[in-house]
């Protein structure tokens, strides 16, 4: 979702102003009755766009999209300053506008009249319309037909429960999981309990009861980690271990009714299973290829994995049960790599770390960052012009600092994007980029730990995907319409630079000293990236296999257990202790996005490890592929499928042992 409260005024004005980016300015207190407002005058139009008679491609699709363009614009500071600088206001009105736009986007990927006349123009203009158009239209035509628009009137009706419900047990599913995380504590009066933990970790569980110390524990990440990670009686361990995964047992009867509602969907819409369904918009062509793609993987670890586990076990004097990886893999990456992330954070100041990205990303792309001047939603965000070959291109903003009105996480969030008007005029593309890194003050700069960079390279491969777009058509243009098992190619692809050592000395410099950081230092970090790499892709593959094929028929009750033990018996090394339920807590799926998609992050990481090392092979600046990248990858967006452009990039299909080399996995 998009946009700017302000583009009214702007608009009207007719000068989206001169430097065609939109003012930051949101009114919170006029936002439903303009959304309201705005809404109704879209109704209006499409009613008088259906009645056109000879409808084509420039007067009915273009203003369809550019409708929809400036809805998105309009509504994207909404979302993100209710995410940037949440507040008892930003939640009222955010929570107020959802069911609106929802029934208004439903209606609209429902409406039998828009379908048909999208369906007439792709039969007579199609040998007509350049690849970006007809990549809208065909994206369109999928969009209504998964949503029902062309069955009958009572299967529509059925559809549209269907998805309410779904929505309902989904939220239901993460409250629960949420209620049963909050619900827990572990009370630590002992003190030779928390031997070992870290000092920052250790300030965040004390608290004081009487005159007694004792030490808080609860299964909220960075706590219960914490434990996992450091605590040396094994016992608290396992009671921390078991509750974590013992969570929200009420969330059984959710997954059946979900699985079921699922199955019903797919089936009303055509498909064998929910799993088919998934992939019509995804680049892996069918059930086979994901499994299969999975599978190989899958074999190619495991004897790396039980290497690892063997290394592991040596240094465990019982052996290792669930509740010990965690603690005793720390103890061995100690061990090998003499690593101390603490000593790290002086060599990775803020701004210095952005400063240093931006010439890395001028010495590949010739892209440059000018700082403009412009009051935004709060004083540590700031606002950036992009340029490429010195032509202004795109606008970003960068809010890096964590503060308690933010979310939490890291993310990329498009607002504007490149396209042509209905005039012709170009429009330029702007994002913003949010993380939650320490926050600086007059006296101490933000010092960030090396995985903050990772994740800054990360969300910026996401961003500049949005904005070197060159596509004319928006709803295909930046990150629109690439699909979802691509999307985070760009990014992996990026962040991987943030191990190299010609990149790192760009910008790691102590901030007191001014001293580069050494050989040594840059060689123990890219050492230990893969430390017990082949155990974390089995588990990833566990959770991927588990997911897909828990989509691939009807499983109910007992069935979806069994179907976790028979993957498990393949994929993990330790037999999990049956009381371990882990599908109750396993949110991405049954309350987020990723249903029959877990496996999309492992593979698009084979098309970004591909990418990255054919650059790295060319000595990283002055890549001939780096070009490449930029002119085929990045400026064409999602125009033509990842698969075509991917070809047409390194003119071959990827190659997935590059995924094996770049997770060190032999
Ligand atoms: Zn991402």
């Amino acid at each position: 979702m998009k946009n700017n409260q302000h583009s009214v005024e702007t608009f009207k004005a007719g000068t989206k102003n001169k430097n065609q980016f939109l003012k930051f300015k949101i009114d919170l207190g006029n936002f439903i009755d303009e959304l309201k407002k705005r809404l109704k005058n879209n109704k209006k139009e499409i009613k008088k766009l259906l009645k056109i008679e000879n409808k084509t491609y420039a007067n009915f699709v273009k203003p369809m999209q550019i409708m929809e363009e400036e809805l998105d614009e309009f509504f994207t500071p909404l979302s993100h300053v209710n995410a940037v600088n949440n507040s008892k206001k930003t939640q009222k009105v955010y929570t107020k506008s959802l069911p609106i736009i929802t029934e208004y986007s439903t209606k609209l990927s429902q409406n039998i009249d828009i379908y048909k006349a999208y369906k007439k123009i792709q039969n007579s203009e199609e040998k007509n319309l350049n690849q970006e158009q007809n990549r809208v239209l065909e994206l369109n035509i999928l969009n209504f037909e998964l949503s029902g628009a062309h069955l009958d009137q009572k299967i529509k009706a059925r559809l549209q429960e269907i998805n309410i419900k779904k929505s309902e047990l989904s939220n239901n599913f993460s409250q629960n999981l949420l209620d049963a995380t909050n619900a827990y504590e572990y009370i630590i009066t002992d003190a030779k309990d928390i031997k070992g933990i870290p000092k920052s970790d250790l300030q965040n569980a004390r608290f004081k009861e009487g005159t007694k110390t004792k030490y808080r524990f609860t299964l909220q990440m960075p706590s219960y980690i914490a434990y996992m990670t450091y605590g040396k009686n094994a016992k608290i361990r396992k009671k921390l271990y078991k509750a974590y995964v013992t969570r929200a047992p009420k969330n059984a009867q959710i997954i059946d009714e979900l699985l079921s509602l699922r199955n019903e969907m797919s089936k009303l819409l055509g498909f064998n299973n929910y799993a088919s369904y998934s992939l019509v918009s995804k680049m892996a062509k069918d059930e086979k290829s994901v499994l299969d793609f999975l599978n190989t993987l899958k074999s190619n670890s495991i004897n790396q994995a039980k290497q690892e586990l063997q290394t592991l076990q040596k240094i465990s004097p019982k052996s290792l049960k669930s509740f010990d990886t965690t603690f005793y893999a720390e103890i061995l990456k100690k061990e090998k790599y003499d690593l101390d992330e603490e000593l790290y954070r002086p060599y990775f100041e803020q701004k210095s770390v952005v400063k240093g990205m931006f010439e890395f990303l001028n010495k590949l792309f010739g892209i440059s960052f000018k700082k403009v001047d412009e009051k935004l939603w709060d004083k540590k965000a700031f606002a950036y012009d992009l340029y490429l070959n010195d032509k202004l291109k795109a606008r970003l903003y960068l809010d890096l600092e964590a503060r308690k009105s933010k979310r939490g996480g890291a993310w990329m969030h498009n607002w504007q994007t490149h396209c042509t008007d209905l005039k012709g005029n170009e429009q330029l593309a702007s994002a913003f980029i949010v993380c939650n890194f320490p926050a600086s003050s007059s006296e101490n700069p933000s010092l960030l730990r090396h995985d903050d960079v990772v994740t800054l390279f990360h969300e910026t491969g996401h961003a500049i995907h949005h904005m070197l777009s060159d596509v004319n058509e928006n709803e295909v243009s930046g990150v629109n319409g690439v699909e979802w098992d691509a999307v985070e190619f760009p990014s992996q692809f990026l962040e991987n630079f943030a191990y190299e050592p010609n990149v790192l000395k760009l910008f790691a410099k102590h901030y007191e000293t001014g001293e580069i950081i050494s050989d040594e230092m840059i060689n123990k970090l890219v050492k230990s990236k893969n430390f017990l790499s082949a155990i974390g892709m089995l588990r990833q593959l566990e959770f991927s296999i588990f997911d897909f094929t828990l989509h691939t028929k009807l499983y109910q009750g007992k069935e979806v257990q069994n179907l976790l033990n028979k993957i498990r018996k393949n994929t993990a090394l330790i037999k999990a202790p049956s009381y371990n339920k882990f599908q109750n807590g396993f949110a991405h799926i049954f309350a987020g996005g990723y249903a029959a998609g877990y496996y999309s992050y492992k593979w698009a990481e084979v098309l970004s490890a591909d990418a990255y090392f054919s650059v790295i092979d060319e000595g990283i600046f002055g890549s001939k592929t780096a070009k490449n990248y930029l002119d085929v990858i990045l400026k064409n967006g999602g125009s033509s499928s990842m698969e075509v452009l991917f070809k047409k990039f390194l003119q071959r299909e990827p190659n997935p042992e590059n995924l094996l080399r770049l997770n060190g996995i032999q």
